[in-house]
């Protein structure tokens, strides 16, 4: 892989890319039965193409270290990350099929989702060592639990002195202390605090960020949906909540993963934890007042004031 001096990037997401395939339908299957559903809509996902799209649309020079299958959907990918100016060079093509989420939308709006990882879960830590131009250049690297916990192993050990992990455990899973300890910051949302801390957790916010802190991160982010977040520096033992803007959700997919984006860019330019903080959740804020996932991500432009 060549990277060019001047290609510097405020951020490299390494994780996942699917194929979002959803259908409404009147009601569930049950086992041995068939129902007609929708027409089919096709969109594109994943923790890691989500948060490459929201970080380029925002502005960031941002590059994606990823895997999709030579196949339809991952030409679909790969094109909808050019097309929000992310660096696809790190998309990495074969192996297996683009990985994919079959979603049923039943009136009420509740999903059922079946989760085909393919090409996801082939990206190796053999693939991470190869990437090494990209993890030098740039300032910052996010990574989430889509793909295999070997390979976020690998990122963690890849990391330049000068760059800042940012990892968000979705979905969540034990983690080497290695990886806990290379963290700045851990990003969870309510669901991943719970699980990360079992019955420890404790009952306030503040406490889950003080206990997480006690795992090894140098930093912990807890996002809690309209309330905004809570950020936690280890070097300071400060913690700090940051509000989020009251907005008309219609969506809140993806909110976690625009959140994180515009939090890791910001990191990369040389701002506080609290500060980066609340410019994500006005991100974050902006993001559930549209539908979908990548489709709901603000440009810039239309991330609201303060
Ligand atoms: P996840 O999407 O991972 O479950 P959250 O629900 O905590 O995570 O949402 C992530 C961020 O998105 C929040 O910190 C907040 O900034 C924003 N957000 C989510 N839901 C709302 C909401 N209803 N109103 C305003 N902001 C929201």
């Amino acid at each position: 892989m060549h990277v060019n001096d001047h290609d510097r990037y405020d951020l490299l997401v390494v994780g996942s890319a699917n194929a979002d395939l959803v259908v409404g339908v009147e009601r569930r299957p049950a086992a041995g039965e068939t129902v007609l559903g929708s027409d089919l809509a096709v969109h594109p996902g994943g923790k890691g193409g989500n948060q490459a799209v929201a970080a380029a649309r925002l502005g960031a020079r941002t590059a994606l270290l990823a895997r999709v299958g030579d196949d339809a959907h991952g030409r679909l990918l790969l094109e909808s990350q050019k097309e929000a100016g992310v660096e696809t060079a790190g998309i990495l093509v074969g192996g297996a099929p683009t990985g994919v989420a079959l979603i049923t939308v039943d009136p009420s709006g509740d999903n059922s989702i079946v989760v085909s990882p393919g090409a996801n879960a082939r990206l190796t830590p053999q693939d991470i060592r190869a990437a090494g131009p990209l993890f030098a250049a740039a300032r910052v690297v996010s990574v989430q639990l889509e793909i295999p916990l070997e390979t976020v192993a690998e990122v963690a050990a890849a990391m330049a002195a000068d760059t800042r992990l940012v990892l968000n455990p979705s979905p969540p899973a034990p983690l080497p202390d290695h990886v806990l300890a290379a963290c700045d910051p851990l990003v969870v949302n309510e669901h991943e605090a719970r699980y990360m801390l079992g019955d420890d957790a404790g009952s306030t916010p503040e406490e889950w960020a003080r206990a997480l802190l006690g795992l090894g991160p140098q930093s912990v982010v807890v996002t809690l949906g309209a309330a905004g977040a809570l950020v936690a520096d280890g070097r300071t033992g400060e913690v700090v909540t940051v509000p989020s803007l009251r907005v008309e959700a219609v969506d809140t997919t993806g909110a976690g993963d625009a959140f994180t984006a515009a939090l890791a860019w910001r990191l990369g330019l040389g701002e506080e934890l609290a500060q980066a903080a609340a410019f994500a959740v006005r991100v974050g804020a902006a993001a559930v007042t549209r539908q979908g996932a990548q489709a709901s991500f603000p440009t810039a432009h239309e991330v609201p004031a303060p």
